[in-house]
Formats: structure tokens, C-alpha cells, sequence
């Protein structure tokens, strides 16, 4: 069967170039990064070049860059490697589960949490953050673009507050890095998450970025990798993958690929909403990143679209891949004012790199007949065409 991947947002495909690159410390490229001798010399000098690599993606200098497990374990990182008991966190409703999550475990051993809402197109309002700040405020940390709308939030703004306050700023870059430009200096942060595969490099590798000279408590305790900021051999060919995808995102970048992809994107939307009616933008109006789009399709449930897109061969989400299959309709859109109901009637297109027009062709043609079927199969549709 014709198969076509537009959720990137999930996880994205890894690139040849950047399997290639891994490939060789799968076998003999194999030495522990921290050994003195040939082998160790040789990955310490590929995890280094990777980290260079990173650093240029988000516009820092490599000893700023700690590897790890991927962009949950960055969000933790930067959460409870800076707040203890007593101190108070400002964050925001339609985080990833990794940052809630995380800020409401700190709760529970004492922390304060504030969590902000976000208006109809799902933008914070960094006026909020500033009324927000108290005394023991220690930490702000908001995402950069949302994982479920593509969202971009104005963190700029908020970095400013944040540093005007002299307060920490953590950013989660996971779905921002690699389809916009990154640059931390530009944003004020202290911290900046990302995942490698978000960006087209391997499943379980990532990055935080913590600015020269702010010291952060690790997660884990043993050796003194990462300049002691992660204990843990290093997952070598998982960095070296993530430092050639974090080059081939710069170059592109670059070459403006992102505008591509925006109208890739835009022509989806365009099209499926000339197509289908009562329908709309979850996000509309707001600066996104180029390669999403949400969609609310009234009088359907979001899963059966899913599963009857799945059965004709393409592949989207009904939001965060976690709660999939969960019976509560998305946090996100819930917190930019959508009732329960078209939450739960909204689907997540994401495009990757290896997103075509021949995909764009194939979703257009698939979404717009598949919500017409569910629609027939909707007693409150029915009922509603029947009274019109
Ligand atoms: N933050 C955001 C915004 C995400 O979208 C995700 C994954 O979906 C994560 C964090 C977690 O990243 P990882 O899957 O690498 O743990």
C-alpha cells in the first residue's frame, strides 16, 4: 500500500546522510569517549565535532551543549536541576507533558507552580508572566513553539522579563529547533531543549543547552560526563547522528527551506478547508512553525479520522503522541478555549523534510472524503443536515 508519514511532530524519519554518519560507530568506530587510548580518542573527537555542530544550530559555543536522552530528559534537566523546595516555577497550560509533568512532581516535593493560560490562538501573554513573578520565583519555563498547534510563543519578550527580573529562563526548542531559526543569544534563555528525533536524526539522543556559567544540579550521579552536568557513557553514534542533523538543518535553513515547507503546509490547509466545511485552524492567526497545521473538523471524533486515514495509507495525530488512544481531549486545545468535543475532533498534519507535493496530493485527496463518510456516520451530523 502507498503509504504517506505526516507526523512529524511525533517523530520524524532519519535522514541517509545522517544514518550514514552513525553507521560506522555501530562497529568499528566503537570506543568509549572517555578512554585515553586510539579508540576513545577517536569518538571524543566525534562527539566534540558533533557538539560544535549543535552549538552552530543554536547559535552558542559547544560547552554549552550537554548530550542526553532526548528532549524529555532535557526538560527535566533544566526544571529540577535548578529548583528545590521553597522556590517558585511560572510555566505555562499547554506545555509538553515533560515540562508539566515535571514542574508538578517539583510541586509535590514543595515547589510553588504557576501555570499561565494562553488566549484563543494559543499565545501566552507575556504580561501574564511578568504579574506572574513573586519573590522566590527562580525559574520561567515556556515552550517555543507548541508540539500540537506549532505555536511559536513570543519568548523574546519573555526572555527579556526573565532576565530584567534576574530570574532563570528555560526554553522547550524541541519542535522549534530545525524549522525556525534558534539562536539562544537572540532569546535571553538560560536553557534550550532539543531532540534528535524531531530533526530527523535517531530516537532517544537530545540536547539542553545551558549558558556558560550557570551551574545546574544533574539528574543522575556518576562520572563526570558532560563537564559533570550528565553522568552517563555517551550514546556516541545517537551524537554523532544528532551533530550531521543538526549541519544538514543549519544549511537549510540557510537556503530558506523553511519557506518551502510553509507552503507545502499551507496548501494542505488551503485546500482541505476549501474542501471540507466546518472546519477550521486550531492556532489560526498566530505565528507557527512551517510545518504544522490542527484541524478541528466538527461532528467527528479526531481518533476515527486517524484510524480511517491509517486504513488508506496516511499516517496523522490526533496531537501528542503520548495521549493517543487516551479518552481526553488534548490540554493544549482545551487551554485555548475549544470545547471538549471539537478538541477531541481535531487532527495534527506535520510535514518533515521528506514531505512532497505528490504527499500534499495524496492527503487532499484522501481528508475531504473520509470526513464526509464519518460525517454520514454521525447520528448529531445527520440529525443537524436533516433540520437545515
Ligand atoms: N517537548 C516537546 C515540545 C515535544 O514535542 C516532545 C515530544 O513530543 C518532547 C518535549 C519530548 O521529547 P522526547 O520524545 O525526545 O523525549
Amino acid at each position: 500500500m502507498h503509504r504517506v508519514y505526516l507526523d512529524n511532530n511525533a517523530t520524524t524519519p532519519v535522514l541517509p546522510e545522517v544514518f550514514e554518519a552513525m553507521r560506522p560507530f555501530f562497529g568499528e568506530r566503537f570506543g568509549n569517549a572517555s578512554s585515553i587510548h586510539h579508540h576513545g580518542q577517536e569518538t571524543r573527537a566525534a562527539v566534540e565535532d558533533a557538539r560544535e555542530s549543535v552549538a552552530e544550530l543554536l547559535g552558542c559555543t559547544a560547552p554549552e551543549i550537554v548530550f542526553t536522552s532526548g528532549g524529555t530528559e532535557s526538560d527535566n534537566l533544566a526544571i529540577a536541576g535548578w529548583v528545590a523546595a521553597g522556590d517558585h516555577v511560572i510555566t505555562s497550560s499547554i506545555e509538553h507533558h515533560a515540562v508539566l509533568h515535571a514542574c508538578k512532581h517539583l510541586e509535590e516535593l514543595g515547589c510553588e507552580v504557576s501555570i499561565l493560560p494562553v488566549d484563543g490562538r494559543g499565545l501566552i501573554n507575556p504580561e501574564d508572566v511578568r504579574r506572574a513573578l513573586r519573590r522566590n520565583t527562580k525559574l520561567i519555563s515556556v515552550m517555543m513553539a507548541n508540539n500540537e498547534t506549532g505555536v511559536l510563543q513570543p519568548i523574546e519578550e519573555i526572555g527579556k522579563i526573565a532576565r530584567d527580573a534576574q530570574i532563570l529562563f528555560h526554553t522547550d526548542g524541541v519542535q522549534a529547533a530545525a524549522k525556525v531559526r534558534v539562536n539562544v543569544g537572540q532569546i535571553g534563555c538560560d536553557a534550550l531543549s532539543i531532540s534528535g528525533h524531531k530533526i530527523h536524526a535517531a530516537q532517544g539522543v537530545g540536547a539542553l543547552y545551558v549558558k556558560k556559567g550557570t551551574r545546574i544540579q544533574p539528574l543522575f550521579h556518576g562520572g563526570r560526563h558532560e563537564r559533570s552536568r550528565r553522568a552517563g557513557t555517551e550514546n556516541v553514534p545517537g551524537i554523532v547522528g544528532l551533530g550531521r542533523a543538526a549541519q544538514l538543518a543549519k544549511e537549510a535553513l540557510d537556503r530558506d527551506d523553511d519557506e518551502q515547507m510553509a507552503a507545502l503546509r499551507d496548501r494542505l490547509e488551503q485546500g482541505i478547508l476549501a474542501h471540507v466545511n466546518e472546519a477550521g485552524v486550531n492556532g489560526e492567526g498566530a505565528p507557527r512553525i512551517p510545518n504544522t497545521t490542527n484541524i478541528h473538523f466538527d461532528h467527528i471524533q479526531g481518533e476515527s479520522l486517524v484510524i480511517a486515514l491509517d486504513l488508506k495509507g496516511l499516517a496523522v495525530s490526533t496531537g501528542a503522541a503520548c495521549s493517543s488512544g487516551a479518552i481526553e481531549p488534548s490540554h493544549v486545545l482545551i487551554a485555548m478555549g475549544l470545547g471538549p468535543v471539537q478538541a477531541r475532533a481535531s487532527i495534527r498534519f506535520s510535514l518533515g523534510k521528506q514531505s512532497s507535493q505528490a504527499d500534499i496530493d495524496f492527503a487532499l485527496a484522501l481528508v475531504p472524503e473520509c470526513v464526509a463518510r464519518l460525517r454520514t456516520l454521525s447520528p448529531r451530523y445527520t440529525k443537524q443536515a436533516v433540520s437545515l
